[in-house]
């Protein structure tokens, strides 16, 4: 099907990115916590990208098979948080895809992290990434704007959302033990949704 192909070349795609950035993501990682994120986040996707969705009927299937592999691969606290999110956006993918339901997939996805993390947005985390993302899907459902455009402006959000972690301080996760002094430094996981985003952009729509 289109849309299972679609997730196989943006699996390539971002697998790609996030072995080219692993060093950048443990190197944040290593300043607000234990330095892993880019080695989690390269071997989840370098498992993700292994998978053989050629059966596969549907790309709300296929993103479920996304979720368990990057919460079987990726491990850490961001294992369970990111397959969380693929698992649930999955669960909720339109057919047939148009925008108010990538919007709602999106927000299916946001609440079972929240949720499964105990955070909120303004925490320095993932999630202030991902919500301006989901909100700016929502605006862009509501205006009837296409699904490409509507992409790119979720990933122009989630990059927003990304530079604005440098100035808040850490709430939850390792980061949280540096308290004031997490202060500065940008968000490894929410450079990681950001690279999702852009990539899926490419792909999707
Ligand atoms: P670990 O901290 O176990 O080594 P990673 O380094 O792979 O895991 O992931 C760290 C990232 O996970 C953080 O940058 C943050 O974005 C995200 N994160 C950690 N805890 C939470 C939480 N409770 N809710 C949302 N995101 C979180
Ligand atoms: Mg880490
Ligand atoms: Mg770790």
């Amino acid at each position: 099907a289109d849309g299972v192909m679609a997730v196989t070349q943006w699996l390539r795609e971002c697998a790609e990115v996030f072995d080219a950035r692993a060093d950048e993501l443990n190197k944040l990682d290593r300043l607000l916590g234990d330095g892993d994120h880019g080695t989690n986040m390269a071997r989840g996707l370098a498992a993700a990208r292994e998978l053989d969705l050629t059966p596969v009927a549907a790309a709300s299937d296929a993103l479920r098979h996304v979720g368990m592999a990057l919460v079987s691969t990726v491990g850490g606290a961001s294992g369970p948080l990111f397959g969380t999110f693929f698992l649930r956006a999955g669960a909720n993918w339109p057919r047939p895809i148009q925008t108010a339901g990538v919007a709602s997939a999106f927000e299916a996805g946001l609440a079972g992290v929240m949720a499964r993390g105990n955070a909120e947005r303004g925490d320095k985390t993932m999630i202030d990434a991902l919500a301006p993302a989901s909100d700016a899907l929502r605006e862009a459902a509501l205006a009837h704007i296409s699904l490409g455009e509507a992409m790119d402006t979720a990933a122009a959000a989630a990059e927003r959302g990304r530079d604005n972690t440098r100035s808040m301080i850490a709430k939850r996760g390792r980061s949280a033990l540096l308290a004031d002094k997490s202060i500065g430094v940008v968000d490894p996981g929410a450079v990681s949704v950001a690279i999702i985003l852009r990539t899926a952009a490419n792909h999707v729509g």
